[in-house]
């Protein structure tokens, strides 16, 4: 198990688990590992400016130059990094987590959450008790940068801007009162589209909605489309890189549906492509993928494992089934502006509506479990199960995923953050998915009563 990283970035509760100490030596420790020049962002929670205090001083530290990029979404800290030829970065963000969290997500210098065996090293170097310090002559650099315009532009290079303008689209955009509200809104402006916001202020107790999109908080936002006729509407998570839609209808669409449109669209231009995803991810990508004579690469569960497996294999175009849309001409990280920009490219080229379209793709229904099961047992059961869980083809990429027949699965897999056992199931319908998760429920029950 991991101590302090979990499966993005470190994550705590302010002044509880995550405290001015941990962040100054956890940054300290990056800092000794990554290089000199070292870019640091964050997002607009209450204690974010603490942190960028922290961060800032452990960089220093070890004698890095701090290149301060403010408060920004965690895509476009990612941008700056890898465009300003910098060595890593370091953002202060808790990402989709309630107000009292924050976090720290590391990234190398292509701008994408460094590897597991990186968080490994910074670990080994927290737990000693920190890095070697710089000399006193080596210390005090720190300079602020301006980075979210040149990350507009890079975003509206990758489209079609005319074509966008042309088409008269309407964006109803929701940040959530998170960061997202620095680049989405204007960037939708210059691709010539009406846009409408809800949710707009910055404000890092998140008073409209929890940072975290999901389909029961977005009342406001599908109320929104529907009132300005938009084309559709985009939510983004606290720290803008994740991005949910909402149909033309105001109806919220699940993230694999709109990941596999987009998908899909990308492997029209590019047939026979590889997508990366996480095996959490619905069959439907690798519908529309192999539909373009294309495979899918499937990754560990966490953003970070597709954009790395993105990386190392020169896979253009992934993502993760929350809603996180990887385009990898862009950058190989989950990023909520692109993705909003490529859904209007998506739409003027269609000329179709948002519904319409996913109405065209395959259906399937999906649900959710968890089991809990103190983290020391964890391994073991994991090795019961693997051990005696049967099914036609089994996959141990993360946890165990059995494959049926029928085209059905399930997923059983240890959380990398709470004390549970996750389980993901889809099948065609919605009563055989809730008919196989809980077989599977009872199962990992069992298996974990019986290890304790
Ligand atoms: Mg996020």
């Amino acid at each position: 198990m991991k101590d302090l990283f979990g499966t993005n970035g470190v994550r705590g509760v302010v002044n509880k688990t995550i405290t001015v100490g941990l962040v100054t030596r956890l940054s300290a420790s990056a800092g000794s590992i990554l290089g000199e020049n070292i870019a640091l962002g964050r997002d607009a929670r209450l204690s974010s400016l603490l942190f960028r205090y922290a961060a800032a001083a452990g960089l220093q530290s070890v004698g890095c130059k701090v290149h301060d990029m403010g408060v920004l979404p965690t895509p476009t800290l990612q941008y700056g990094t890898k465009h300003l030829d910098l060595d890593g970065g370091i953002m202060i963000t808790a990402s989709h987590n309630p107000p009292e969290f924050n976090g720290v997500k590391v990234m190398g210098s292509d701008g994408v959450e460094i590897p597991r065996s990186l968080e490994d090293k910074i670990e080994e170097i927290y737990f000693k008790g920190g890095p070697d310090l710089a000399s006193w002559n080596q210390v005090g650099n720190l300079e602020e940068v301006e980075v979210i315009e040149r990350y507009k532009t890079g975003v509206l290079s990758h489209v079609d801007v005319q074509e966008i303008r042309e088409s008269g689209i309407k964006i109803a955009i929701d940040t959530g009162n998170g960061v997202g509200v620095l680049t989405a809104p204007d960037v939708a402006k210059r691709l010539g589209c009406k846009v409408y916001t809800i949710n707009a202020p910055l404000d890092g107790t998140f008073p409209s909605r929890d940072s975290e999109p999901r389909p029961d908080n977005l009342g406001g936002l599908q109320d929104l489309v529907k009132a300005s006729d938009a084309d559709f509407g985009l939510a983004l998570d606290g720290d803008a890189d994740r991005s949910l839609f909402v149909d033309e209808q105001g109806s919220v669409v699940w993230g694999d549906r709109s990941l596999a449109l987009l998908a899909n669209w990308y492997l029209e231009n590019h047939p026979g492509e590889r997508v990366a995803t996480c095996v959490s991810s619905s069959s439907i990508i690798e519908d529309v993928t192999e539909r373009h004579g294309g495979e899918v690469h499937w990754t560990c569960v966490g953003a970070p494992e597709v954009s790395r497996a993105m990386v190392k294999n020169n896979i253009h175009f992934g993502g993760e089934e929350n809603g996180g849309v990887m385009y990898g001409p862009h950058q190989p990280v989950r990023d909520g502006t692109m993705a909003m920009a490529l859904m209007a490219q998506l739409l003027a080229k269609e000329k179709a509506p948002l519904s319409k379209l996913l109405s065209e793709l395959p259906f399937y229904a999906q649900s959710k479990r968890r089991v809990p099961c103190e983290n020391r047992y964890k391994e073991e059961v994991l090795r019961e199960l693997r051990r005696t869980l049967k099914a036609p083809r089994v996959e141990n990429i993360d946890g165990v995923k059995l494959h049926f027949e029928d085209g059905s699965w399930v997923l059983v897999r240890p959380s990398g953050t709470e004390p549970v056992f996750r389980l993901y199931a889809e099948a065609s319908k919605k009563s055989e998915v809730e008919s196989l998760v809980e077989e599977y429920q009872s199962i990992v029950a069992k298996k974990v009563s019986s290890v304790r």
